[in-house]
């Protein structure tokens, strides 16, 4: 239901529990995020509200300069920490707000090809997908716009990926993402409350857009892959 990305400049854990926090309006039944850690992508997930994810984390800390944040309204597959986000599948880790509405026929056919499924969402499709395109050999971006391509319904999503160190993938399609620009450190967030404690300066990603963040800058792209950057707005500071 709410969606944070953090390339950042510092540690970003502690970060993406506040944005969360802030998305808390929007309702939700559970909560996780996800962070490199020496290379390796590291989750954290709790059913229910923000403070108990702040609970696993205290019991199991996270570090990371890099990760993304969700808060899930569960629509397929019960309000559990198994269907909480973030899913991973392979090198792919991944957040999503919205439905896949072919899901089940791209379920099917991952696990024809010997995929297992750790959840009943409809989101973990769009992990073993992206998954399954690096794995052929695809550039990050290429795997996410031929998984784009495959999907129908409505999302807005946030992905890591293992072995890339400084860069969040996003995209919209039915729901809201905006990207938020930092000094030395970039944003991804559902509305521009979730970067609002981090900056103000804000692009407001298109219908169909997809975007490739690092520290440094965002690359964003229309539907049809081509390049399209869109306007920076100064949001002010309440929002
Ligand atoms: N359809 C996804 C799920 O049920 C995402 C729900 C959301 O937007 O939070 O897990």
């Amino acid at each position: 239901c709410g969606i944070i990305g953090i390339t950042g400049a510092g540690a970003v854990v502690p970060r993406l529990i506040d944005s969360l926090k802030r998305l808390e309006y929007r309702g939700y039944d559970s909560a996780g995020i996800a962070a490199v850690v020496d290379g390796r992508i590291e989750r954290r997930r709790a059913k229910g509200k923000i403070r108990e994810l702040e609970a696993v984390l205290a019991a199991e800390p996270l570090s990371g300069t890099i990760g993304i944040g969700h808060t899930r309204w569960a629509t397929h597959g019960a309000p559990t920490t198994a269907n909480a986000h973030p899913h991973k599948a392979g090198r792919v880790c991944l957040v999503h707000n919205g439905i896949i509405e072919n899901f089940a026929e791209l379920k099917a056919e991952l696990e024809a090809e010997g995929r297992v499924f750790e959840s009943q969402t409809d989101t973990e499709v769009v992990a073993h997908l992206l998954d399954h395109k690096l794995a052929a050999g695809l550039t990050p971006l290429d795997a996410f716009k031929a998984t784009l391509d495959r999907l129908t319904g409505a999302y807005a999503l946030a992905v890591l990926i293992e072995g890339e160190d400084d860069l969040i993938l996003g995209a919209r399609r039915g729901s809201p993402l905006v990207v938020g620009w930092g000094e030395g450190e970039m944003y991804l967030g559902s509305d521009a409350l979730a970067v609002g404690p981090f900056t103000q300066k804000i692009s407001y990603l298109e219908e169909g857009d997809y975007v490739a963040m690092t520290r440094s800058g965002a690359r964003m792209f229309d539907a049809s892959g081509h390049p399209a950057d869109r306007p920076v707005v100064q949001v002010s500071a309440s929002s």
